[in-house]
């Protein structure tokens, strides 16, 4: 996909727009697969609320993957996409007792993070096995909003609660099938990641009956040329040869998982966007876009560093940008961005745009979703419509005065 299928994609299908470039999902994929080579099952369980186009679903199950979900209403995504509900974990965190319930009517795989729950779930449904989120208290990354094992997060049952967990299990015969942890996005250090895997091996040989282990994700994507990443490949190999060992000692060959997001998509979309006005002030040059956090809003929830480049043109000597958004609000996508110099009605391109940001975009300002598309085999797929006003009446329920 080069420069002028994307502004073929903006003039067909209009801006703002997402698009999502199938063969990087693809080769991600494969990536992760053959760096874990040495693991005779293993099960990656793509993160659905990283994007959740059913066509995006649809791909992913072709090429074999699972489903990681967080709410039931991802899991009645996936069932719609086709997926098998053996292949559908379900990691709820903080849900009503009703919608495991639901969860357990549809037959996928229950990831329980909670004791109460998990005693509450033992005592009505002994027969369904579950598994167990812990959380082993482990910094993964630095910024504590994308941290999840840390000590004061939500996230998953303390390791120092596991003599609870034991009696709960104890106490209603119920099935603990797979161990799981999750603890958080950014895997720079191996050694701690390891470390952290340490952790659920010394808490799985407390269950006789395991099927599987997962590891959660945490894979760091690049954002930018020579941006560091997880190395995946040594990642693998170091990981792998842990696993392996840990099934001879626990006299069983398990599964092992994986539920990657942002790994999988987020480098295959691309955010074009159209510059409506060039705003010089006193103090800067604001390139003004079609677009505001109400699409993409990773850059002001999470301060995330999206590259951004004309699209339209590529090659013209570079200025120093603010590009901000439409919206009633102060909507920074990047401040001091160097980007060949812009015109009234170029498009822009953000990449990294295919994990955490349709997903999370709203009609804020009561703009409307953009559209999706989708690259695949050289052509460009709708896979998702633009809003209409249509939509933004949708639910209302208009009063008579
Ligand atoms: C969000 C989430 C993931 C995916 O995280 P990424 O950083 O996108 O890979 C995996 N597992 C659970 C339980 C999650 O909540």
């Amino acid at each position: 996909m080069n420069n002028q299928d994307l502004l073929n994609i903006a003039s067909e299908f209009g801006s703002p727009v997402y698009v999502y470039d199938s063969e990087k999902i693809t080769s991600q994929y494969k990536r992760l697969t053959t760096a874990f080579k040495n693991v005779e099952h293993l099960r990656l369980h793509y993160a659905v609320k990283a994007l959740s186009n059913l066509s995006i679903l649809k791909l992913l199950n072709t090429l074999g993957s699972c489903l990681d979900t967080v709410s039931i209403q991802e899991v009645m995504l996936g069932i719609q996409a086709g997926v098998e509900p053996s292949k559908i974990i379900y990691t709820p965190n903080g849900v009503s007792f009703e919608e495991l319930e639901k969860a357990i009517s549809l037959g996928v795989q229950i990831n329980i993070d909670n004791l109460v729950i998990l005693e509450q779930f033992g005592t009505k449904h002994p027969e369904i096995p579950v598994c167990i989120r812990i959380n082993p208290h482990v910094m993964a990354g630095g910024n504590t909003n994308i941290s999840v094992g840390h000590i004061d997060s939500k996230f998953g049952i303390s390791i120092h609660q596991l003599p609870h967990v034991l009696r709960i299990v104890e106490n209603t015969k119920m099935n603990i099938n797979g161990v799981h942890m999750h603890t958080g996005s950014d895997i720079l250090d191996i050694d701690v990641f390891l470390y952290a895997a340490e952790i659920l091996f010394e808490v799985a040989q407390n269950f006789k009956d395991l099927e599987f282990l997962d590891f959660g994700s945490g894979f760091k994507v690049p954002y930018h040329d020579n941006d560091i990443q997880t190395d995946v490949e040594e990642l693998g190999e170091k990981l792998s040869k842990r696993f392996n060992e840990f099934c001879k000692s626990y006299g069983r060959t398990l599964t092992l998982a994986f539920e990657p997001g942002k790994f999988l998509v987020s480098e295959a979309g691309f955010f074009l966007v159209k510059v409506n006005v060039i705003k010089q002030t006193t103090s800067t040059v604001f390139a003004q876009v079609d677009s505001g956090f109400n699409h993409l809003i990773r850059p002001m929830l999470y301060g995330s560093k999206h590259e951004i480049y004309n699209v339209s043109h590529p090659d013209r000597k570079k200025r120093f940008y603010s590009v901000v958004g439409y919206i009633c609000e102060t909507d920074t996508f990047a401040n001091n961005k160097m980007i060949s110099e812009i015109t009234e009605g170029d498009i822009l391109a953000f990449r990294n745009a295919g994990a955490y940001c349709q997903t999370m975009a709203s009609n804020y300002n009561s703009r409307y979703r953009p559209a999706e598309v989708l690259w695949h085999n050289g052509q460009a797929h709708l896979i998702r419509k633009r809003e209409t006003f249509e939509d933004l009446l949708k639910n209302q329920v208009v009063l008579e005065f």
